[in-house]
């Protein structure tokens, strides 16, 4: 086991992931990567021994045929010519379109083979997280499915056992579409309840389907739910999992928008959960998996929490200490959130670990 004070961590940044623009009502901003690289270097990660720059590569055709349909391809390439039409509703299209999207998913899959290669230890990608995206449709702001992808190449180089931990406030429907039948991909998905949350998937019945049956977690959350229940159900769920299916490379979606400031959803972390679990997977994939250990930022609509969050990740990571300022909710959990939180951790647990052998 390496010491885990010193992690050699690479971070994912090129001017060129800043080449897309939805428009200025968007909620993902033109400068968001660059605001992110900005914030690191001006909270003095990037000057660290053990922290590097690597420069994302654009997805291979093999692996975009691998995740996208030919047609579906076919159409973004289209609409990158023009700059006209849409990937979906909330998703424009842009001219470039398939090229930015090809160098902010690339980001993933190069932070995975530096990981793999030995090359560093951890990632972290600002731009990766494209969950909702599908074999033949793209939306939810993902045109190309970045962890389906990653997780393709790290079969693609023998790994066995991959880990998608997803704690996006949105459920990762189109990542759980690839994997759903496939005991050599856990997906864990932490979300807002998909009765009224986009993208209205991610129910706790659908648990995987033929050899895949069980490793496919789903757990959702009531609106205002904080730190507390979501602790309690990580504690119950996560750990019983995480030492049943022994990931030899974990992806991690720390769910930024899960934040209480970030109010395209409704639920009201602060920065101590997600230091919480982000430091559970990188404990784990230490002594589990030598280190093996990526994180892809995913949402993340308000530039402060988003900022806090990248932080903690990062200090996680690197071990530099990093403190958010301090976060107060004007919410808390009652006794109704944790009598459905808990209800819901209950009914996980008898769904999933009979499955396993848990
Ligand atoms: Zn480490
Ligand atoms: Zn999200």
């Amino acid at each position: 086991m390496r010491n885990t004070d010193a992690c050699r961590v690479g971070f994912l940044w090129n001017p060129s992931l800043e080449t897309f623009d939805f428009g200025t009502k968007h909620p993902i901003k033109v400068g968001r990567f660059q605001m992110v690289r900005d914030f690191l270097a001006a909270n003095d990660f990037l000057s660290q021994p053990n922290v590097e720059i690597l420069t994302p590569k654009p997805l291979s055709d093999d692996l975009l045929k691998t995740i996208h349909a030919q047609k579906y391809l076919d159409a973004v390439q289209r609409m990158s010519e023009t700059g006209e039409g849409e990937i979906a509703i909330d998703t424009p299209a842009f001219p470039g379109i398939y090229e930015n999207a090809s160098i902010t998913s690339g980001a993933t899959v190069t932070g995975v083979n530096a990981v793999a290669s030995g090359k560093v230890d951890h990632f972290l990608s600002p731009t990766g997280g494209f969950h909702h995206a599908k074999f033949e449709w793209g939306g939810g702001f993902c045109i190309f499915n970045d962890v389906a992808a990653a997780v393709y190449e790290l079969k693609n180089l023998g790994f066995q056992r991959i880990l998608v931990a997803d704690f996006d406030v949105h459920h990762g429907n189109g990542t759980q579409t690839y994997f759903y039948e496939d005991p050599h991909v856990m997906q864990i998905s932490f979300h807002e309840d998909p009765e009224w949350m986009y993208p209205h998937d991610g129910f706790i019945e659908d648990i995987g389907e033929g050899s895949g049956r069980g490793y496919n977690i789903n757990m959702h959350f009531p609106m205002d739910s904080c730190d507390g229940v979501y602790k309690h159900a990580f504690d119950e769920i996560v750990p019983p999992l995480v030492e049943f299916f022994q990931p030899e490379f974990t992806i991690f979606l720390p769910g930024f928008d899960a934040h209480y400031r970030d109010r395209l959803a409704h639920l009201n972390l602060t920065t101590d959960l997600i230091r919480y679990t982000t430091t559970y997977f990188h404990n784990a994939a230490h002594r589990i998996s030598e280190g093996r250990f990526g994180v892809v930022a995913g949402g993340g609509y308000t530039n402060e929490s988003f900022k806090w969050g990248i932080g903690v990740v990062m200090s996680v990571l690197s071990g530099f200490s990093y403190e958010p300022p301090k976060q107060e909710p004007p919410y808390e959990d009652d006794d109704e959130t944790w009598d459905r939180v808990r209800g819901n951790v209950e009914k996980v647990k008898s769904l999933v670990f009979p499955e396993l052998g848990i």
